[in-house]
């Protein structure tokens, strides 16, 4: 495994345990060359997938920009990361089983919205405000609705929201 930080090849394990629900290994690996320090995980790939995108562009599907949708919707706010690891996973082995090859990016970004959703409120606000490019107060109103029974904590969400603009 290349080390990420000086490009040298000749890089150690450390310590290699599964993760919390045993879907994947998290192996802490060291660099011999400059010492730098990360983390890899191995996890069962059931299939390939493509993400159609809205402009018809076709890319390979990538767990870590699925993550990094989530980290950045929770950006601040207080979630355990191992709830998140479950839920990225959990919407892993959704898109897998499928049966579909390919898969429009639209479809993942519900998914994302329904995993925030039961994850945290407020980040659930911020990502669907920049996810649906709301221009508009009613739909923030709509969206407050639908969230009556489990009303946002705070103001903060919806005033940081559209902000870090992210095509997923
Ligand atoms: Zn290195």
């Amino acid at each position: 495994m290349r080390c990420p930080y000086c490009g040298s090849l000749e890089t150690q394990v450390k310590d290699s345990r599964p993760t919390e629900d045993s879907s994947a290994i998290r192996r802490r690996r060291v660099c011999s060359i400059c010492t730098g320090r990360f983390t890899t995980f191995e996890r069962v790939q059931l299939r390939e997938l493509t993400v159609v995108k809205k402009s018809g562009k076709r890319v390979p599907f990538d767990r870590d920009k699925l993550a990094r949708s989530f980290e950045t919707a929770l950006r601040k706010r207080d979630c355990d990361p191992e709830r998140v690891e479950q839920m990225v996973n959990g919407i892993v082995r959704q898109l897998e089983s499928m049966g579909e090859n390919e898969i429009e990016s639209r479809y993942i970004g519900e998914l994302v919205m329904q995993g925030l959703k039961s994850l945290d409120s407020v980040a659930y606000v911020r990502f669907a405000s920049v996810y649906r490019n709301f221009r508009e107060a009613r739909d923030f109103e709509a969206l407050i609705d639908e969230l009556n029974d489990d009303p946002p904590e705070d103001e903060d969400g919806v005033v940081l929201a559209g902000r870090d603009g992210k095509d997923l």
